[in-house]
This record gives structure tokens, sequence and C-alpha cells, in this order.
């Protein structure tokens, strides 16, 4: 058996440890990273966020295609196989993997592929199938091991016709009807993306609401333009069995109703991995969802022995997988750079697209902060008409006294962009934090960035005789 020392050992090649590596890598530090698939990028680039937002860029060209007049003088609306926009979603994963595997060359990390199994605080066994197994010494190790679909036992998922969030990318059919089970960020951005493609889908939400963490209007528009997009949604539901045979699913829930379909996909938890790493050989054990506790410093209850992103829950973000990675390093190696993430933005790609920060209408009113309101309708901007995407909206609350951003809403093409200048202004100090910014502060025209300008405008002229 080889033994290799290292100062840094990381388990785990998606956001979380690509963030931890190539961190401690240009701090000069030896880094290991071990990674069971046979490819760089972690369940992000393989099977999360990579695949999804490919899948839905290709989506949105199809409906533009179809629903734009322009292009009849080209062709009637055309319908294309799940399979179509499935090969240009895995060209995309090719291309992330390719750059990512560049980065630990160009860093000098050193790959192992294979399973990690901690024999002590300070050992990996790293487990090979077809040779004797490596063992890895390090001063410091960080799980970034992610998370994978929750499969409850009496699914049964091996059945052709049952996915999750993982196999559906292996699906070789285009249901006509899909039954997508769980309406979190991942069961909505599925159920937009198969609507997209003219399959009738039943989307089961176990709660009252869509989205309940978000501001109650972005939550409603989102329900009305699934609903106008050929999506069913069934709030407040809860499956009592999933039969499947030949011709489809049956799905039985326990109010009573059977809904039938040709395919089925869970999109409800997600469990982290940690249960094939020794934690037991380290006196470490995660939660009830496979999760591992750690300090506001990433350190979990091992001297030396670190946790990031989904392993360890909230947000269970890439966006924040890769800066909690970064953290974990920063802090192992007393670096000046280190920040805790708490403050982190929503995006959700949903059709139409999602994002946020700060608090929302029913907080600030829970809270009694006298906020008001002011709103930019994309009907109405130039971009958006040029752009041709005219559904959308945003919204800024601030503090009628001091005129504070407290909170931006936003749904509509390049809602995850559009957020991000608002983040830059809610992140300043003082004055620089007010709704003035956007008043005093002269926009390119036409652009999306403009709603921001009009929005103020809206809230300013909302207080200004009160
Ligand atoms: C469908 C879907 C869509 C998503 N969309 C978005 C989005 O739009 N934006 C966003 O920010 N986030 C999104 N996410 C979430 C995002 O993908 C995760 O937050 C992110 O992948 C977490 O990164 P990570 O580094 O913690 O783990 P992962 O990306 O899960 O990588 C962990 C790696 O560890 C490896 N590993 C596990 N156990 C071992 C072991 N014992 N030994 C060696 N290696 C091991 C795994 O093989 C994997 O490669 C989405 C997730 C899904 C499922």
């Amino acid at each position: 058996m080889a033994v290799y020392d290292y100062d840094v050992v990381i388990i785990g090649s998606g956001p979380a440890g690509e963030g931890a590596a190539m961190s401690a890598a240009k701090k000069g530090r030896k880094v290991a990273v071990v990674e069971i698939r046979d490819q760089l990028g972690g369940n992000c680039t393989h099977v999360g966020t990579i695949p999804s937002k490919a899948l839905r860029h290709s989506v949105k060209q199809i409906i533009e295609f179809n629903t734009n007049p322009m292009f009849r003088d080209i062709g009637e609306p055309r319908w294309f196989s799940f399979q179509k926009v499935l090969k240009r979603a895995e060209k995309v994963i090719s291309q992330q993997v390719m750059m990512r595997t560049s980065f630990y060359a160009r860093n000098r990390v050193d790959v192992y592929f294979g399973q990690a199994q901690f024999e002590d605080a300070n050992t990996v066994r790293i487990k090979h199938d077809q040779r004797g197994d490596d063992l890895l010494r390090a001063k410091n190790v960080v799980i970034a091991t992610g998370s994978r679909p929750y499969k409850p036992d009496d699914i049964d998922f091996t059945h052709p016709r049952i996915y999750n969030s993982d196999s559906i990318l292996e699906l070789e059919y285009t249901p006509r009807t899909l039954i997508v089970y769980g309406a979190g960020v991942i069961g909505c951005e599925y159920a937009s993306i198969f609507a997209g493609l003219g399959v009738r889908v039943d989307l089961i939400d176990t709660r009252d609401r869509l989205l309940s963490f978000l501001d109650d209007e972005i939550s409603d528009a989102l329900g009305y333009h699934l609903r106008n997009n050929g999506c069913t949604i069934r709030h407040n539901e809860e499956y009592e069995s999933v039969e499947a045979d030949d011709r489809g699913v049956v799905l039985t829930l326990k109010s009573g109703k059977k809904i039938r379909s040709d395919a089925f996909m869970w999109c409800n938890g997600r469990t982290g991995n940690t249960d094939n790493l020794g934690l037991e050989n380290i006196g470490l054990e995660a939660d009830g969802r496979g999760q591992i506790k750690v300090d506001d410093h990433y350190r979990t209850d091992v001297e030396g022995v670190y946790a990031a992103g989904d392993v360890v829950g909230w947000p269970s973000l890439a966006s924040a997988a890769i800066d909690q990675g970064r953290a974990a390093s920063a802090d192992m190696l007393n670096a000046d750079d280190f920040r805790y993430i708490d403050e982190v933005p929503t995006g959700i790609y949903t059709i139409p697209e999602i994002s946020s920060i700060g608090q929302t209408e029913m907080e600030l009113t829970a809270a009694k902060v006298p906020y008001e309101v002011g709103q930019a309708f994309f009907k109405d901007m130039a971009r958006a008409q040029i752009y041709g995407e005219q559904v959308g909206m945003l919204k800024i609350l601030f503090h009628r006294e001091t005129l504070e951003i407290l909170g931006i809403h936003c749904f509509g093409g390049h809602a995850s962009e559009i957020i991000h200048i608002g983040q830059a202004i809610m992140t300043q100090e003082g004055e620089a934090n007010t709704l003035k910014y956007f008043v005093n502060t002269t926009f390119n025209y036409p652009t999306m960035a403009e709603a921001y300008r009009v929005a103020a405008i809206a809230g300013l002229n909302r207080i200004a005789n009160i």
C-alpha cells in the first residue's frame, strides 16, 4: 500500500472541494483531492447545476423559436425530444470538466480517483476497484462530499419510469405526461423544463405555497406562469404510493386522488454523502439527513477536520459551496481572507427566472419595519421589449424614513444577473446603501439595469406626499 504526505487532503471535487483545493494550493500548500467519480467537477457539473441550466437554456431557445412570429418565415413550430436537448447539456458538461481539470493541473493539485474513507483524523484511505489502496496523510482534511437525492424505501427507483434529478439525465424517451413530486427549487426548475418541451406536468407540492421562502408576489407569479406553461400544481399533497408498470406510473395521494402519467420524477429532499466516509473511525456522526455539523469556521467537532458545501446543509447551493470551501482553507491556513458565508442571494432558474436578496414583505411586516415598495415592470422597459421577454418585475423594498434598501426581489429574463447590481449597493455602508444611488446614477439605455432607476423613482413617488 502506497502512503503519501500532504498538507491538506480534500474529499470531493465539487465547488466546495475545488474552492478549498485552489485556495490552499495558491497559498503554497501541498494539496490532494480524492474523487469517487471518474471525472472531476462534482455532482454540480455532472448531475446538478450545470446540466439543469444547460437543459433550461435549450428549452428557452425552443420556446423562443416556437412562439416568436419572426421565426415562422423559416419554419413552423417544431417538437424537440428530451434527448436532443440533453445532447447540448452533455457538451457543456464536458467543456466544464475539461476546464476544471486544467485548474488542478495548473495549480499542482494531485488528484486521486477512488472512494475516500477516514482511517483516523489525519489519514484517508483511497479504495480502488482495480488495485491496492493508497493512504494519504495530512494535517487537515476537508469533507466536501456533497449530497444526493433522498430515496424513500417504498419507491422503486430501479423502474425505468421512475426518476430523480440524477437519473433523469438518463431518460431515453420524451414522456407526454410527467409527475414531478416535490415543488422545491429542483422540482420547480424541472417542471419548467419539461413543460417548456410541451410535456403535461403535474407538480405535486407537499406545502401550501410554492417556494415559501420567496416574497409572496414572486411565488404567486411563479405559480401563474407554471400553470400558463402547462403545469398543474397540487398543493398540500403527500404520496400514499407510487406504482409503475410498462405503461406508466400511478401516484396515489393521501388525499385519495390518483394521477397517472408516463413517468415520475422524485424531487423531494436530499441526503448528505457521509455514509461511506468511515466517520465512525474519527468519532464523528452525521445527523439524520446525512449532514455534518460545523461551527462558523467550517470546523467539525474533530480537530483539523473541516466540512463545506452541501454536506453541511444550508444553503446547499454551488454559489455558496465554492466560497465555503475557500473559507475552510482560509481558516486552516490562518489567512486573513476568511469569510463566513451567511448572505447568499437566491437564484432560481425556472421559466421565468427568479432571484432575490434581503428581506421579504412578509418578514418586514412581521418585524413592523416601516417599509415602502418601488416596482419596475419589464413590459414597460425598452430592453425587455427588444429582447421580447416582457414577463417580469423588479421590486425594491426600502425603509420609508432612511431610504435604506432592505430587500430586492426580481422575476423574469436575466433576474439572477440583475439582482447583483442591487446586491452590490445593499452591501455598502450608510448613505451609500439607499434608494438615492439609483436615482442619482445614470444607467446605460436601454438596459435591464435601468429597472432599478424606474423602481426607485416609483418608490420615492409613493412616499413623496405623506
Ligand atoms: C438539479 C440541481 C440543480 C441545481 N441548480 C443549482 C443552481 O442553479 N445554482 C446553485 O448555486 N446550485 C444549484 N444546485 C446545487 C448545487 O449543485 C450544489 O449545491 C453543489 O453541487 C454542492 O457542491 P459540493 O461541492 O458541496 O458537492 P457536489 O457538487 O455534490 O460534489 C461532491 C463530490 O464528492 C464526491 N464524493 C462523495 N463521496 C465521496 C467519497 N467518499 N470519496 C471521494 N469522493 C466522494 C462526489 O462524487 C462528488 O463529485 C443544484 C442541484 C441540483 C441537484
